[in-house]
Parts: C-alpha cells; sequence; structure tokens
C-alpha cells in the first residue's frame, strides 16, 4: 500500500484492520449487472475493488448481479468475465451469482414477513407510486399494509407458485412511509415477472429487486467493505436496515461505502446509451474502437497497464467531478512509449526515387526497436532506389521554417542517406507524382562520420519494393463535443462524423508480418495496434490507439 497514493477508502480499511473490525477479514466484491459490456467506468470500480483486495491481502469477489431476468444474457456474463481478466484481475474461486441465493432471499422474505416486517401489497405500480409521495410530501399507507402475517405468508407463497399474473401484487418492506428518506417508505423489494432467468430457467417467477438482493449478497458473501457509487449514498440507510432486520438470521452486516463514479467528456458511459449506438448502427458493434467498452478500448489497442494507470491517476475521492479524455489517452501514450516497439509506416505515399542509386541494387539499414531501450536491439529496413515518403514531407513552395524536403534542399531519410531533392515529376494538373534525388553514400546512418553533415530534416521512408501494403484505421473520438447530448439535444446529434476514417498504408514488412494485438509506434504518427479480428499476419490490418501528441488544443 505504501507505493499507493492514500484515499479515503484505504483509510477505512487501514483502521478497520488496525481495530480488527472485521478480524483481520478484507473482502470486496464487483457486482456487474449481466446486461451489457463493462465500459470504462467499471474499469474504475473493478480496479478499486480488486486493487483494495490485493493489496490489503484480502479478496475480491467477482459476483454477478443477475436478479433481473428481463435484460440479462449469457453472453453479457462471458465478456465481463473475459473483460476483468484482460484488466489484469483475477477473482480466484471467488465467483459468484446473487441467482445462487434466490432460495435464500425467499427464505429471508418468509422470515421478514413473519416478523411483521414485510407485507404483500395490491396495489398498481401506478398507485404506489402515487401512493410514495414526493420529496416534501409524505407518502401514504398502503390500504394493503395491516394485513396479517397469516394473509401475507399464504399470497407470497401463491405468488411465488405463479398462481398471479406480473404485476398482481408485490412485497413491501414495512419501514415508514413518511420517511425523509423516500428509499425507506416501505420499498418494494419482489415482484412477479413470469420470464424465464438466464440461469434458474423457470424456477422462480418471483424475482428479488436490487436493494433487497445486494444487501443480502453481500452478507452471504461475508463482504466487509461494499464500495459503490454515489447514487447509492441514499440507499445505505436501506441497506442497513434490512441487515439489522437480519441479523437473527444472517447476523454478517457488511458496510456500503460510496465513491464518485467516472464521468468521461467526450463520451456517454451509460450502458442504455451504448446499447443505442449499437443497435442504431452508429458504430460498428460493442467492441468498435470508438466504444468506451473495455472489448472497445482493447480493439483500439489501449493496455490493461495503461487503464490502469488513469484508474491510479484519477484517484477515489465522494468529489464529483469531470475526467478529459486526454487524461486517459495521455496514460495509454505514457504505457506505449515505454512497450510498444517502433515501426515504420507510410499513411500517404509519395514516390522517390534515388537517381544516383544503382538499378536493381539493395541494402538494409538498421533501426533500433525502440530509440529508449537499446536492450530491445535493433531490426534490418531494406533500402532500395525507389522509396515511399509522406506527401507531406516534401513541398513544392515552401514557406519559411519547413525544414522537411523540398527543391534543392537536403534532409536525412532517418537510419539511411542524406538525400537532396534535384528534380519533380508531375502529372497534368500538375500534381507531383515523384521527387527524384541524389544520395550522398558517405553519410549513411551509423557509420564513421556520417554525421558531420547537420540538416534539419528527418524523414522516415520504406522501400517501395519492400513495402506491405496496410489497411489502416484512423480513429478519433466519437463525439466532438465535451458533453454529448447537453443543452437537451439528443446525445446522437453530437456524434464526431470524421471519428473513423480507413486508408491504404503501407508498412514495413516486420509490421506486417505481426500478430493480431501487436502495437507498435509508427514513428512520427502514432500508436497503432494489429486489429484483433481482421488482421492476419501478411494482410495488415491496423487501428490507430492515439497519436504521438494530444491534437485537441489542449
Ligand atoms: P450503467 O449506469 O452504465 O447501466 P451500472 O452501474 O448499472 O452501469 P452495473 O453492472 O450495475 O452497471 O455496475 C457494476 C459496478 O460498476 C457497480 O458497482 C457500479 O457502481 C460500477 N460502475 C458503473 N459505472 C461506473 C462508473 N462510471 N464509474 C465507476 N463505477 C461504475
Ligand atoms: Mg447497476
Ligand atoms: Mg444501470
Amino acid at each position: 500500500p505504501a507505493a499507493h497514493v492514500t484515499n479515503f477508502l484505504r483509510q477505512i480499511i487501514e483502521e478497520d484492520l488496525r481495530t480488527n473490525k472485521w478480524g483481520g477479514r478484507v473482502a470486496t466484491r464487483f457486482p456487474p449487472e449481466p446486461n451489457g459490456y463493462l465500459h470504462i467506468g467499471h474499469a474504475k470500480s473493478i480496479c478499486i475493488n480488486f486493487g483494495l483486495a490485493r493489496d490489503y491481502g484480502g479478496e475480491c469477489h467477482m459476483r454477478f448481479d443477475d436478479t433481473n431476468p428481463e435484460k440479462e444474457e449469457q453472453e453479457y456474463v462471458d465478456s465481463i468475465l473475459e473483460s476483468v481478466r484482460w484488466l489484469g484481475f483475477d477473482w480466484g474461486e471467488h465467483l459468484y451469482y446473487a441467482s445462487d441465493y434466490f432460495d435464500k432471499f425467499y427464505e429471508f422474505a418468509e422470515y421478514l414477513i413473519r416478523k411483521g416486517k414485510a407485507y404483500v401489497d395490491s396495489l398498481s405500480a401506478e398507485e404506489i407510486r402515487d401512493y410514495r409521495g414526493t420529496l416534501t410530501e409524505p407518502g401514504r399507507n398502503s390500504p394493503y399494509r395491516d394485513r396479517s402475517v397469516e394473509e401475507n405468508l399464504d399470497l407470497f407463497r401463491r405468488m411465488r407458485a405463479g398462481e398471479f399474473p406480473d404485476g398482481a401484487h408485490v412485497l413491501r418492506l414495512k419501514i415508514d412511509m413518511a420517511s425523509p428518506n423516500i428509499n425507506l417508505r416501505d420499498p418494494v423489494i419482489y415482484r412477479i415477472r413470469h420470464v424465464p432467468h438466464h440461469r434458474t430457467g423457470n424456477k422462480w417467477c418471483i424475482y428479488p429487486l436490487y436493494d433487497y438482493a445486494h444487501c443480502i449478497s453481500d452478507a452471504l458473501e461475508r463482504i466487509t467493505h461494499s464500495i459503490c457509487t454515489m447514487e447509492f449514498e441514499d440507499h445505505r440507510a436501506l441497506y442497513d436496515w434490512i441487515l439489522d432486520e437480519l441479523a437473527e438470521v444472517l447476523p454478517w452486516h457488511s458496510r456500503q461505502y460510496e465513491f464518485t463514479r467516472l464521468n468521461l467528456l467526450y463520451t456517454v458511459l451509460s450502458k442504455r446509451k451504448l446499447i443505442e449506438l449499437v443497435e442504431g448502427g452508429h458504430v460498428d458493434g460493442w467492441d468498435d474502437p470508438r466504444m468506451p467498452t473495455l472489448v472497445g478500448c482493447r480493439r483500439r489497442g489501449f493496455t490493461p497497464e495503461g487503464i490502469r494507470l488513469f484508474v491510479e491517476r484519477i484517484g477515489v475521492s465522494k468529489q464529483e467531478s469531470w475526467i478529459d479524455m486526454t487524461v486517459l489517452e495521455d496514460c495509454i501514450r505514457e504505457d506505449l512509449n515505454e512497450r510498444a516497439l517502433r515501426r515504420i509506416a507510410v499513411l500517404n505515399p509519395l514516390k522517390l526515387v534515388i537517381v544516383n542509386y544503382p538499378q536493381g541494387q539493395e541494402e538494409t539499414c538498421s533501426a533500433p526497436n525502440h530509440p529508449q531501450k537499446p536492450e530491445l536491439g535493433t531490426r534490418a529496413l531494406p533500402f532500395s532506389r525507389e522509396l515511399l515518403i509522406e506527401r507531406d514531407d516534401f513541398m513544392e513552395d515552401p514557406p519559411k521554417g519547413y525544414f522537411r524536403l523540398s527543391p534543392g534542399t537536403e534532409v536525412r531519410l532517418r537510419y539511411a542517406y542524406l538525400v537532396k531533392c534535384v528534380d519533380v515529376k508531375k502529372d497534368a494538373q500538375g500534381r507531383v507524382l515523384e521527387v527524384h534525388c541524389t544520395y550522398d553514400p558517405q553519410t549513411k546512418s551509423g557509420t564513421p562520420g556520417a554525421e558531420s553533415r547537420k540538416v534539419k530534416g528527418n524523414i522516415h521512408w520504406l522501400s517501395a519494393r519492400h513495402a506491405v501494403a496496410a489497411e489502416v484505421r484512423l480513429y478519433d473520438r466519437l463525439f466532438s463535443v465535451p458533453h454529448p447530448g447537453a443543452g437537451g439535444r439528443d446525445y446522437r446529434e453530437d456524434l464526431n462524423p470524421h471519428s473513423k476514417r480507413v486508408i491504404r498504408a503501407w508498412v514495413e514488412p516486420l509490421a506486417a508480418a505481426a500478430q493480431p494485438e501487436e502495437r507498435f509506434q509508427f514513428e512520427r504518427h502514432g500508436y497503432f495496434v494489429a486489429d484483433l479480428r481482421d488482421h492476419a499476419p501478411g494482410r495488415p490490418v491496423f487501428n490507430r490507439t492515439v497519436t504521438l501528441r494530444d491534437s485537441w488544443g489542449n
């Protein structure tokens, strides 16, 4: 823990360990509902929960909060597990499903009925809402609130047996319809839903609600610190009420703590909106590299290490805040700068012919795999008479201060020779087709005296014969404004029309031979990843992860 910046959660755990509050136990949980793919906001919760367990020698439970059968699917369960593993966390034997506790939830509900703390209500959903009151106005008791224990038990058992249609009755806790905390105004804890569940099939037709199921799941698993986002702050009283009332039959009382959720500018982090983007065809699926989903981040080329660094850097607090996308991008850059090998790609090619280089001759140039890490070795770049350079690296009429190639000037071809532009070939429209240069054979990089003549321009290139054509996808932010949908607009109106551009580019042979998911820095361009789905060695497809520098004017 000393290696980490402290935060209020660490302080609470350290204090609990000091006072031996939990007998030395530290148990957290990450409880997603399997109704969508995880996004970068969930990564914050994952890193916090698994990170605290790791740092204090405890355990973090991977728990599916799968008590709402309508929207839940096995596909989501599988993808969630894969994303948590991908982020670098391991739940060991601690994989749980709230649906495994359906019998327990039911048993405790009967216990609460017998205790006079729960009743079957037969008002409609709309009436219940109406009776609940508002922030300024107390609620009213349901006419069914004083049913006898026997009647409640009978009705609840028949609800379970499937005797009633959806919505006919609910089970509510009997707390206080006048409570200033609306969550305590006799919350509904069970409803009838004749819907099969992805794990329990048709066994149940009554399902518990989140507030009821969550605290019991925590207690059954002997969770110590149940960490959630601020929206649940007002639910904590209910969490504690339920566990207090169950103390005789379920003595463990986990404690709930809240932190602010991650709010990220230039994107949306709500499952509902993410589903709409996929279903509306605004993106190419859940793992579209522009999506803030973890599967999308992965395909974009973000690293688990970079995401973990990001969560560490934004910290944990109870203070509402908005994090700029730049913070995430910087963490990804920082991590990739360390680990990504350097390669050459020409994204917008212009042919350069070295007129004094012998026809048919070729040689290799040695280029470092990582300029700051000589231990990562070098690679051979094939060099020949005809090269590809970036169109941007040549200007016929350069403005002042342009140090790249132009007629009469000399630049260094990185890792190779100095060349001087002696001629330009154009088509009928005046578009430059080829640049002709002479090279100085005495200036090959790495040979004695090669650097004696200094030039300002240093450009990258590929041997035209050896370069491999690649599909390159240039991704940018999904939304063009920091707060998509602000001011009452539909957030979809703020989609960035330039968030994806597909080009045909050229890469060096070693990059073309990469395996899917290999990540590189294409020199002077940015970080790129061989696409997880579409790339194959020899048939390269690269996604731009992030440019070398922030281009969003920050
Ligand atoms: P959404 O609002 O996108 O539907 P959710 O909170 O309903 O998300 P869950 O599957 O219930 O999604 O989330 C699992 C855990 O991840 C919860 O503990 C939740 O608090 C946490 N979480 C979800 N979104 C964020 C976020 N943006 N920042 C931090 N934690 C989050
Ligand atoms: Mg939720
Ligand atoms: Mg939700």
